[in-house]
């Protein structure tokens, strides 16, 4: 270690990247301390996936993130793929499953996957300083950076930001990453809650809260982005996996478009009910398509019901294209205390894809959910947090 520094790489953070970067650091020889203020490491992990911890997604690719510079996250992915992650859970002999869609969710509890990390630093020598807030961060003359915390001042020629973002403050989410971005004259994007539930208010908040706990299968669409899965009504809104994960794209003011009978063709199943069962209700026939109860709603607020042999061609058309795009206004989200993730962050143009060093501070690197990618629900947010920390390990 040069003369003057206590450490290699300081990591302030000990969350999925920051662990995972301390390892893959300490790995490689460098003395490392990773800094965290809450009283234990890895709170988000233990908390994810239902206790289960959806810790990578299979089908990873960048399509699956937003950011505004899509291209960035594309290196890190490639040079550590959900493969190398399943191989650490398999080194460490933690039995595990697939849900859906390539979900790869711990059998028993996500405090192996915190335990194997903690387990991977310790091999490597890396020191964990938990109950440590950081006070301040000073880039010193001649280099490196000098971090005043509540157990002393510690020194280090790198200095890697893995704070995450803004989601579940009682967790120890801080805007600490930002705030010492923005020092190091960073642009930092805007950022608010993603993967969310939204709210609803006024007459769809009315129509609907009674309805609480009813799902169904949904194509939930804003804009030109759809997402197939469940959506669950709540007594303040609209929830389920379609609808955190349209909430990353859909912006205030924007109409979402729910099809409720998603991979059919509305119009035809009307048409075939209309002809089987001519004298039956809409409210009938949608209620053995739907949840009965949602499908009576749908009847009393949005539909016309009567005997589908009453609808001419034109109206039962109005009524398939209801069940298509299905116009719902959300008047905002459940916000940061129930968001799994932080859209925007730190700007990735001014970060190295390939070190996550940034072109501002030499020595400063940033990595995992503080920078400005997010992923879909369904393990690629971890899988981000590994290949970002991954990516910065080797490099610091
Ligand atoms: C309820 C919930 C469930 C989730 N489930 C999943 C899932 O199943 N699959 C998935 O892929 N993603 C999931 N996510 C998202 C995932 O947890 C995050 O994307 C991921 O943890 C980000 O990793 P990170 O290391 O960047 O940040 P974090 O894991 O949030 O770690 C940041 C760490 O920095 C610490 N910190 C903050 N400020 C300071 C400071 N000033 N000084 C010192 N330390 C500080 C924090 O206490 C924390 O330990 C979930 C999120 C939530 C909230």
């Amino acid at each position: 270690m040069p003369a003057g520094f206590t450490h290699d790489v300081l990591i302030i953070g000990g969350g999925a990247a920051g662990l995972m970067c301390a390892a893959t650091a300490g790995a490689r020889g460098r003395s490392v301390l990773v800094i965290e203020h809450a009283n234990r490491v890895g709170k988000k992990i233990l908390m994810s996936g239902g206790g289960r911890c959806n810790f990578t997604n299979t089908g990873t690719s960048p399509a699956n993130y937003l950011s505004d510079n899509p291209h960035f996250c594309r290196s890190a992915l490639a040079r550590y793929t959900p493969r190398d992650f399943i191989a650490l859970v398999e080194k460490h002999r933690i039995a595990y499953h697939e849900k859906e869609l390539g979900q790869l969710f711990c059998d028993d509890s996500s405090k192996q996957i915190v335990a194997m990390l903690v387990a991977e630093c310790e091999a490597a020598g890396v020191r964990i300083a938990t109950g440590c807030a950081v006070e301040r961060v000073i880039a010193r003359e001649g280099g490196g950076y000098a971090v005043h915390t509540a157990h002393g001042v510690f020194a280090a020629p790198s200095l890697v930001v893995a704070s995450g973002g803004l989601s579940i403050p009682s967790m120890g989410a801080s805007g600490f990453g930002y705030a010492l971005a923005r020092q190091f004259g960073h642009t930092v994007l805007p950022t608010r809650a993603g993967l969310v539930p939204l709210t609803l208010s006024g007459r769809p908040q009315e129509q609907l809260a009674d309805l609480a706990g009813v799902a169904l299968p949904v194509r939930a669409a804003s804009g030109k982005v759809a997402f197939d899965n469940a959506m669950l009504i709540t007594h303040r809104g609209i929830s389920g996996p379609a609808i955190l994960q349209i909430s990353s794209y859909w912006q205030l003011g924007q109409p979402l478009h729910l099809d409720l009978l998603p991979g059919q063709d509305a119009l035809a199943v009307l048409q075939a009910q209309r002809a089987a069962r001519p004298a039956a209700e809409l409210k009938t026939v949608l209620g053995d398509l739907l949840p009965r109860r949602f499908a009576q709603r749908l009847c009393e607020h949005w539909l016309p019901n009567r005997p589908m042999k009453q609808f001419n061609e034109p109206q039962l058309r109005q009524a398939a294209e209801l069940l298509r795009a299905w116009p719902l206004v959300a008047s905002g989200t459940e916000g940061y205390r129930t968001a799994e993730v932080t859209l925007g962050g730190v700007d990735t143009r001014e970060v190295s894809q390939a070190t996550f060093e940034s072109r501002r501070a030499p020595g400063l690197h940033f990595i995992g959910e503080v920078l400005d990618v997010t992923g879909w629900l369904g393990g690629y947010n971890f899988q981000w947090a590994w290949a970002s920390g991954h990516a910065a390990g080797e490099a610091v």
